[in-house]
């Protein structure tokens, strides 16, 4: 049986950044598997034109090792597109771009497997290390790590009222926004469909079908605007190591309560998109004529039916306490993505160190708190939402958090990562002395 010192489950851009980080690593074995394929990025929503929403910059590695051969700015240089990708003078690249970007370092990293499911991850207590059982090609083989990674990404989440529509394949198409595109054709020849949340996601397709010029569009947020992301420059800095550690060390009500206030920094739809959507109204309206969209800030659909020629959802709108039906031919939940527990993980489950809420407790270094017993270290990426906050499903951080866990599972430092970058403080000064100096650079770093 082969013994790995690091093995990642899943290859979604976060392990995949942590495989280009170990990529080179003297005496350091990783194995990287993935269910699917091949690398694919949400595949249901990688629509033309839609672009990433963090500068290039944050590709797999850049952020904490710019020589690396697997940047983006390889990635070009390797397609002779440096270039076109100059005179484009672009920060924030095309979603499509970024998909092929991390399949081609995906295909080059010898480390990462494809069409490999984990079907079991269990602590082999004589070999003093995990063992992995995953399906490949229609086998069963085990492998055994002294560390594991999870990087199995998060879940399509559809609201309470709206499940009992998801078994029903007629009368019309209902479906959770990550399946989108397998659905585009059907829901552009609707009369009318209905795109419940008012995430990046849902203003995508708003935006998508109104662009196709078929069906009327109506679009429902329970937040009580449809608000752009927070993208001021202070603002980002909530996506900082500095905040991280701050946040970790907050009471957790209080973390609970910061990250459901946070929307805006994570949940919110780009002032771009925004602009689209109006630009698009305001074309279509030219001359008079009524819009072919209505935009419903909050309203929450309570519950949903269907019958012989279509759907019925009752909504509620909030702040006026007044309750209304709307009658629909599609719908598409925009209604976001959680970190779920993984089936493969049964086997360790006793080991687990759970919190009240049966979720993980992950340290500084993204390691998940465990039995004594379990000598290896067991790893998330994207599933600490509630320990780390808003940066956790961000890509800017990504390529720091790989290179944390690498330092953390190697024992000692592979790469250099700072802990303070930001210009904020974000917790009281400790000491009177430091509320009264003004900090300079070189005392923040
Ligand atoms: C449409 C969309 C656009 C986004 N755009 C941005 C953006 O512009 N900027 C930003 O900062 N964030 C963005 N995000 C948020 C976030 O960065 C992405 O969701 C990102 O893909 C998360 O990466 P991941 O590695 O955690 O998971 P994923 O990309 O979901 O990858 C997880 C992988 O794990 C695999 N897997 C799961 N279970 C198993 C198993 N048992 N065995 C083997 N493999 C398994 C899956 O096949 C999958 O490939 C976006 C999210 C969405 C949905």
């Amino acid at each position: 049986m082969s013994t790995y010192d690091l093995v990642g489950v899943g290859i979604g851009p976060f392990n995949l950044s942590l495989a280009a980080l170990c990529d080179g690593v003297p005496g350091l074995r990783t194995l990287f598997l993935d269910r699917r394929p091949a690398f694919s990025w949400h595949p249901g929503l990688l629509m033309e034109g839609t672009v990433l929403q963090v500068p290039f910059l944050a590709d797999l590695v850049t952020m904490v090792e710019p020589t690396s051969p697997w940047s983006y700015l390889n990635y070009l240089r390797h397609h002779d597109r440096m270039f076109p990708f100059f005179f484009s003078e672009r920060f924030h690249i095309p979603r499509r771009e970024y998909d092929h970007y991390c399949r081609w370092a995906a295909e080059g990293l010898r480390s990462c497997r494809f069409g490999a499911e984990v079907s079991a991850l269990s602590w082999d207590e004589a070999a003093g290390a995990f063992a992995l059982t995953y399906r490949s090609a229609g086998t069963t083989a085990t492998v055994l790590a002294r560390q594991v990674v999870l990087g199995v990404g998060t879940e399509p989440v559809v609201p309470a009222p709206l499940r009992p529509l998801l078994s029903r394949s007629s009368p019309g198409p209902v479906l959770h926004s990550a399946d989108y595109l397998a659905h585009r054709d059907r829901l552009r020849s609707a009369a009318d469909v209905t795109v419940v949340g008012a995430g990046q996601s849902g203003a995508e397709v708003v935006l998508d079908l109104l662009r196709a010029g078929g069906p009327y569009v109506r679009w429902l947020a329970r937040t009580p605007a449809f608000a752009p992301m927070e993208y001021s420059k202070l603002g980002l800095e909530h996506f900082t190591p500095d905040y991280i550690g701050y946040f970790r060390a907050l009471p957790e009500a209080e973390r609970e309560r910061l990250v459901r206030e946070q929307w805006q920094l994570y949940k919110g739809v780009s002032a771009e998109t925004l602009a689209d959507i109006h630009d698009e109204l305001y074309e279509r309206t030219i001359g008079g004529g009524e819009p072919p969209a209505a935009l419903h800030p909050g309203v929450e659909v309570v519950s949903a039916r269907a019958d012989t020629d279509g759907y019925a959802l009752t909504c509620r709108h909030a702040p006026q306490e007044a309750g209304f039906e709307i009658r629909t031919s599609a719908v598409v939940a925009a209604t976001g993505y959680a970190a779920a527990r993984p089936a493969f993980l049964e086997p360790l489950a006793d080991l687990v160190d759970w919190d009240a809420k049966g979720r993980y407790q992950v340290d500084g270094q993204y390691r998940v708190a465990l039995d004594p017993r379990v000598s290896g270290g067991l790893f998330v990426q994207n599933a600490e939402l509630h320990t780390h906050g808003v940066g956790a499903p961000d890509l800017t951080l990504g390529a720091w958090r790989a290179a944390t866990i690498l330092n953390a599972a190697a024992g000692h430092v592979v790469l250099p990562v700072p802990d303070k970058v930001a210009w904020t403080s974000f917790g009281a000064p400790r000491t009177p002395e430091a509320a009264r100096a003004r900090p300079s650079v070189g005392s923040l770093r």
